[in-house]
């Protein structure tokens, strides 16, 4: 608790994306903390099917596991041309362990032979939100639709974001500011999607009516 409000921890030792959802719920005033931050944090196997699946696995565990409300969210990249791959195996496309430069290089050797229109792709967040019991109360999913290059650009954002190529900029993630990441992300359409529920259960005050007389 942070002067009696519940304190919500970020279900992710990713450093993108923890960075990306700590911007995106500054406005909502949660006091937040990462698994970083949390000595009694637990290793979840990702052995769900799908985003949604492993999503809830990961905000279940940790919150119960902290007894906090936890925020988990499973994302990644599915390629067309790739029967959906790597999907939910995005962060080790390339082995246990993968680096985002090891992964990147096998996207590129994937599809080599594919051209313009046959390099379509899009990013799947998929967001849940646990009660310190680890009762899931919200899901949420977001998409953001692209393509992928044929050479990195640019060093921003994470993963494969210099490959991802957003079509109305005709620039990649890597190249284009966090401003316009945190507006059309997959993610940031998934968190948007939550905020009822996180400001419901988190943040009553900010939903709350002004007191009668309140200026
Ligand atoms: P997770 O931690 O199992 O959800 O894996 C997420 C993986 O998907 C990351 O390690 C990246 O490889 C990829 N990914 C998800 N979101 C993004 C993004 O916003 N930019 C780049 N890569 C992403």
């Amino acid at each position: 608790m942070d002067g009696g409000r519940a304190t919500l921890v970020l279900g992710s030792t990713n450093a993108g994306k923890l960075r990306e959802l700590a911007d995106l719920l500054v406005p909502l005033g949660i006091p937040c903390r990462s698994l970083a931050d949390e000595p009694h944090a637990v290793e979840v196997e990702e052995t769900g099917g799908s985003f949604a699946e492993n999503a809830a696995l990961k905000a279940t565990a940790q919150a119960r596991a902290l007894g906090a409300w936890v925020l988990a969210e499973d994302s990644g990249l599915v390629v067309d041309a790739l029967g959906g791959a790597p999907g939910i195996y995005s962060a080790r496309f390339s082995g246990a362990g993968a680096t985002d430069a090891a992964n990147n290089a096998l996207l590129l050797e994937r599809l080599a032979h594919h051209r313009g229109a046959d390099r379509g792709a899009h990013y799947a967040c998929h967001a849940a939100l646990a009660d310190p019991a680890g009762g899931i109360v919200a899901t949420s999913a977001g998409t953001c639709a692209g393509r992928i290059a044929s050479a990195p650009s640019g060093a921003g954002g994470f993963g494969y974001d210099p490959l991802f190529v957003v079509p109305e900029y005709h620039r990649t993630f890597g190249e284009l500011p966090p401003a316009v990441k945190a507006v059309i992300s997959h993610r940031a359409r998934a968190l948007r999607a939550l905020i009822p529920a996180l400001v419901r259960h988190l943040a009553p005050q900010a939903a709350a009516p002004p007191a009668a007389g309140a200026r």
